[in-house]
This record gives C-alpha cells, structure tokens and sequence, in this order.
C-alpha cells in the first residue's frame, strides 16, 4: 500500500515538473520573441507626489507585458525568467530607452526606471546607461535608477561600481523595497544611494491594531532622514496611510491611493494641469 502511494506521489511529481519547466520554456520562448514586436512590451508610469504639497515629483517606469494569446502577465511571472536568461539585460535597455524618450515630453520631471541586480553585473553597464541618454538627450539628473539590497552586497563589486559611475555621471539612485533584503538600520549611513523606497509590506501594516509596522516606518524614515536621504513609501492605499506617512515625514508617496500606473499620454496631461488635484484625489 504505501508503496503504491509512494510510487504515485513520485509520478505526480515528475509530471509536475515537467509541466512547470515546460510552462518555463513556452514563457523563455514567447518573451524572447515579445522583445523583437513592436507592440507586446509595453511601459506605463506611476507617478510620485510630494506628501507635504501634494505635487508630482516624478514617475516610475513599470514593464508591462501583453502576450498575444495569454493577456497581460505580470512583471513577477517574467522579471525572474528575463533574470534567468539573461534577456534582462534587453528588456532592461528597452525600458530605459521608452522612459528616457518619455521624459523629453515632462520638463524636468524625475523618471525613475527599475534595474536588476543581473544587469549591474555587466561592467559595461553604466557606459549603455550614459550611451541611451546620449542618444535620447535627456539630463542624467532627471533619471533615477532603483536597485534592490542585493546590489549592494555584490561579491565582485561591480554593481557597487556601476552604481559609484551612474551617480558621478549625475544619474540618481534609490534603494527598491527597503526593508526586505539584508540591510540593518545601522547600515543606512553607510550605504551609497540618494533615496530609499520604503517597502509596501511595512505601510500596508500602517493602521493596522498591533502598531509595530507605523513604528518601523516611523524608525526608517528618522535614520534615513539623519543620514541625509530621502524616503518614499510605495503602496499608499489608505487615506490613513497617506496622513501618518506625512506626520512621520516622509518625502514622497506613491501607491494607488493617488494613483495606479498609467501611460505616458495620462502622464503628460497630468503635467497640462487639467488633474489638478489633492492627494485625496486619484488620477485615473
Ligand atoms: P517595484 O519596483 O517595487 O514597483 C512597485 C510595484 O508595486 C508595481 O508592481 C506597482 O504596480 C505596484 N504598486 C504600486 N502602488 C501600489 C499599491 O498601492 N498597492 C499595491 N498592491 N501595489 C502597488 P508591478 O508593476 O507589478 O511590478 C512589480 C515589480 O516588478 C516591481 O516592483 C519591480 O521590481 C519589477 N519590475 C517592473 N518593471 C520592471 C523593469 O522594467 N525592470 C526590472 N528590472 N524590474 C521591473
Ligand atoms: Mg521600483
Ligand atoms: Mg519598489
Ligand atoms: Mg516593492
């Protein structure tokens, strides 16, 4: 008996695998070729606002990615697979390039674009950064980069490097979902970014009974203040949140409370002034 139960746990197991590293393959296959369409790999922007005024201080760039026969998947399903082939590094210079192009159109506007730890592995990876804004024309002032934890701990050192010539060449960088990775408090004065990106984990606890969540938010944004950086809080959804993140002091705020990701002509009109708005008021 427990033989037979044996056998057949290993059998849907096997098949199981299968079928997980076949679906792997059909994504690998299917997103290479998103890369080469036209139209397939999209990017839409969320925009930033200022907590104390209210205003938009800039936008992130987001990859959005619409198969033809499967819809819309998100960037959790094909970031991983793009980091595991190494077509990062493609999805990576298209995203900048759309978001470089887009920022012509926003004044001075601050576009901030996600970059995997797999890229900033590439010691040619700051000379194709300085060679798209070239092209495009765009001031590197204007652009942020967002990193993970994980680049800061690079056992080569050439994310550190990338990230040291990035921010020589004017380019600003923010540490991506703080809070989660490796970094102890103590390290934040030691670490070589302009702002950090409090992680949604942290502010979706805001209001919450237990009250710890507001205390390490309240924690992170007074050590990053002392050291100089600025803070923003990703996914504001709650009024409450909004409120206690003001009177903790933080920079900026981002979340679908103000609004979700949108595209670059929703942007431009935000920017016409005929969205003004209150951050009580959603964009969309
Ligand atoms: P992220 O950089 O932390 O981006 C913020 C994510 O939170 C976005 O998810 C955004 O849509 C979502 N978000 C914003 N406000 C709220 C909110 O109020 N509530 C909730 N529940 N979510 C909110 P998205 O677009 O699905 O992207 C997920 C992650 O995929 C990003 O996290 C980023 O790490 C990665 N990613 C997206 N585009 C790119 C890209 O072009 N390159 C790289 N390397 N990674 C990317
Ligand atoms: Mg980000
Ligand atoms: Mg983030
Ligand atoms: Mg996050």
């Amino acid at each position: 008996h427990a033989k037979s139960a044996g056998r057949g746990r290993y059998a849907v197991f096997g098949q199981d695998m299968d079928a997980i590293v076949q679906e792997r393959r059909s994504i690998e296959q299917d997103f290479r070729r998103a890369l080469d369409s036209e139209d397939q790999i999209t990017v839409l922007f969320q925009p930033l606002f200022s907590a104390a005024s209210g205003q938009i201080t800039g936008v992130e760039a987001l990859a959005r990615w619409d198969h033809p026969t499967k819809g819309r998947i998100t960037p959790s399903v094909f970031i991983p697979v793009a980091e595991d082939t190494g077509l990062i590094e493609r999805l990576g210079e298209k995203v900048l390039t759309i978001a470089c192009r887009a920022a012509r159109g926003w004044g001075s506007l601050k576009v901030a674009v996600n970059v995997s730890v797999v890229e900033l592995r590439n010691p040619n990876y700051c000379m194709k950064v300085a060679n798209i804004i070239m092209a495009t024309g765009i001031n590197p002032r204007q652009l942020e980069l967002e990193v993970t934890e994980s680049t800061l701990a690079d056992k080569n050192g050439t994310c550190e490097a990338n990230i040291a010539a990035l921010r020589d060449f004017g380019i600003r960088i923010a540490l991506d979902d703080f809070g989660t990775g490796f970094s102890s408090l103590s390290r934040l004065k030691q670490l070589t970014v302009d702002s950090i990106k409090v992680d949604r984990s942290f502010v979706r606890g805001i209001g919450s009974s237990s009250g710890s969540d507001a205390s390490i938010v309240q924690a992170i944004i007074d050590l990053a203040k002392a050291t100089g950086l600025k803070t923003t809080a990703e996914g504001v959804e709650t009024a409450e949140q909004e409120k206690h993140l003001q009177l903790a002091g933080c920079d900026d705020l981002q979340g679908f409370l103000m609004s979700e990701p949108v595209s670059e002509a929703a942007i431009t009109e935000l920017l016409s002034g005929k969205h003004e708005r209150s951050t009580a008021q959603p964009v969309r």
